[in-house]
């Protein structure tokens, strides 16, 4: 069972609400919340809950990056919020979440995919221009191959992310090509990240190249929407029918 406990209490014609959200994207600046709530022990549903009207407090987690956006905790006490706010059926808030999913993995891909070009683009030109050993470091085989890898793991999370969101398109489910490009695109980043950083060398690691901040934002990635690790059991499960979550 989903381990989701802010919980809604049916109030005549409202819902009141309690409990804390925590790793909210955009929570801290928001001026409503969508809310998954537990609202009988097996059912969960969606709300929108207002900051001024019904009222919830948020806190700002700091990030080693990713910091484009707040990541929030959200406190939620005894807000009362009218049925109306229910967003579709009551109940079915865990089937709007995995479908919510299958469309968000893809969308973390490319953001993974920006790192990557980025982190290729700036591994290109410093290495086409950085000189050891009497030639610029692109000529040395060993750094040749990362050139060749970044380029290559780039390339195949583009296609992993493109056929996710073009089934989508064509409205035909796909949890599990989504779950493949989250995890894939997400690690390739990390790797392409770190291998731009080496390439780099010592500058890799001051704030006056690009890398050392692409390098930050891409070990972030593997974690929202569902960890590497979680995509992992879902796309297993898909394909044996067997779950290995608990
Ligand atoms: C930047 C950012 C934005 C986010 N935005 C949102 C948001 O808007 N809304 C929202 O609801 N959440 C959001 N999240 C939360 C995110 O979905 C969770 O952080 C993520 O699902 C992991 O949960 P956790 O942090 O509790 O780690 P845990 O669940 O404690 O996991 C810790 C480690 O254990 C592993 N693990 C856990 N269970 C298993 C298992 N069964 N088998 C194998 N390994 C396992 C995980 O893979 C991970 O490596 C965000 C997180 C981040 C970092």
């Amino acid at each position: 069972m989903i381990d989701i406990k802010t919980k809604g209490v049916r109030d005549g014609d409202h819902w009141i609400i309690s409990g804390e959200k925590c790793w909210i994207t955009g929570g801290h600046y928001s001026d409503f919340l969508i809310c998954t709530t537990r609202t009988s022990e097996k059912g969960l549903s969606h709300f929108i809950v207002d900051r001024e009207e019904h009222g919830y407090e948020s806190r700002n987690i700091e990030k080693i990056a990713l910091n484009s956006q707040s990541t929030a905790q959200i406190f939620i006490a005894e807000a009362r919020v009218p049925h109306t706010n229910m967003c579709g059926e009551e109940g079915i808030g865990l089937k709007n979440t995995v479908k919510e999913f299958e469309m968000a993995r893809p969308h973390v891909g490319l953001l993974s995919i920006g790192l990557m070009r980025a982190a290729l683009e700036e591994t290109i030109a410093y290495a086409t221009e950085r000189k050891q050993f009497g030639k610029v470091i692109a000529a040395h085989q060993l750094v040749a191959a990362k050139i060749a890898e970044m380029a290559t793991m780039l390339d195949a999370s583009k296609l992993m992310c493109y056929r996710a969101l073009s089934m989508i398109d064509m409205g035909i489910r796909c949890d599990l090509e989504s779950s493949m490009a989250k995890w894939f695109a997400t690690e390739a980043a990390v790797k392409v990240c770190r291998d731009a950083v080496q390439v780099h060398g010592g500058n890799g690691l001051t704030k006056e190249f690009n890398v050392e901040r692409l390098a930050r934002e891409a070990i972030v990635i593997p974690i929202p929407d569902g960890t590497t690790e979680i995509q992992k059991l879902i796309i297993a499960r898909g394909l044996t029918g067997v779950s290995a979550f608990v």
